[in-house]
């Protein structure tokens, strides 16, 4: 499932090709490709012309020059894909043309937990992302109130950094990596752990998501490819997520999987306690 870094990707790969073109027709090919919330059909967006691509969290969007954006989803399986050949699995289709060249821009998704809509944006956010928190590349991210959130709620750390309303952009790879880089255990409590040590996490999870992005995001799902057509899987180290036996990069104790909210959490049992004790 694309996260923050392979989300960014894709808006950098959509930035590259799209800014200053007009979407001559935008065509919606599947009834779930437009999400319920859209405030305006598909083709609503036809004759607009794009001005930025904009992302929060997991979040993307097209800046037109009209009152309303152009947002997407790329949920688990979502693609954006440049004149690519023919598919079943194409949701949604753009003609977009800059002078006499046209495009075509599909929105590709098998499992159609993706989408596509048509929203007024309120200062800068369309309306499906503004319960959605700043992720830390934003400049309207604060990093002392997330913490303070965080150092509120009775829930587990894991569980915190993963909740889009607190912070966007981390999802259960990038979670693994920094609380493992933070040296946290994931079922430490968010209320026990000191305002530092949280502090820590987020900085590694910003850590850790800057490098992604730098490779070109990673994915473990094949079905998730970039905005030009490449494999969306770029080999970034990972040294927790998916490492289940290996051992710790740090400390050489055989790293452990957990169950965790019908998915799994892997940690170093050496160098992530179980914080459990009062403050
Ligand atoms: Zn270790």
């Amino acid at each position: 499932m694309p996260e923050l870094p392979e989300v960014e990707t894709v808006r950098r790969g959509l930035e590259k090709h799209l800014i200053g073109r007009k979407i001559q027709r935008a065509t919606q090919l599947h009834p779930r490709a437009l999400n319920p919330r859209s405030q305006a059909p598909l083709d609503a967006i036809a004759g607009a012309k794009i001005l930025e691509i904009r992302r929060r969290g997991k979040f993307l969007w097209f800046v037109l020059d009209r009152e309303y954006a152009l947002v997407a989803h790329l949920g688990m399986s979502g693609q954006f894909l440049i004149n690519p050949d023919e598919s079943k699995h194409t949701r949604a289709l753009l003609t977009v043309s800059r002078g006499l060249r046209k495009d075509q821009l599909h929105f590709n998704d098998q499992r159609t937990f993706g989408w596509v809509s048509v929203e007024e944006l309120h200062n800068g956010i369309p309306s499906s992302a503004t319960a959605i928190a700043p992720d830390p590349f934003e400049s309207k991210y604060d990093q002392g109130k997330v913490v303070a959130e965080i150092n509120r709620r009775n829930v587990k750390i894991k569980t915190a950094i993963l909740n889009q309303n607190i912070v966007s952009g981390i999802g259960n790879i990038y979670a693994d990596e920094s609380l493992w880089l933070a040296k946290i255990h994931p079922e430490s409590l968010a209320s026990v752990l000191t305002k530092s040590e949280i502090k820590r996490v987020l900085d590694c999870a910003t850590e850790v998501m800057r490098k992604a992005i730098v490779v070109g995001g990673t994915s473990f799902d094949d079905l998730y490819i970039n905005v030009n057509g490449e494999s969306g899987y770029f080999d970034i180290s990972l040294n927790a997520y998916g490492q289940e036996d290996e051992p710790c990069p740090r400390c050489g104790r055989a790293i452990k999987r957990i169950a965790f909210a019908n998915r799994s959490s892997h940690f170093c049992p050496r160098c992530q306690r179980v914080k459990s004790s009062t403050r």
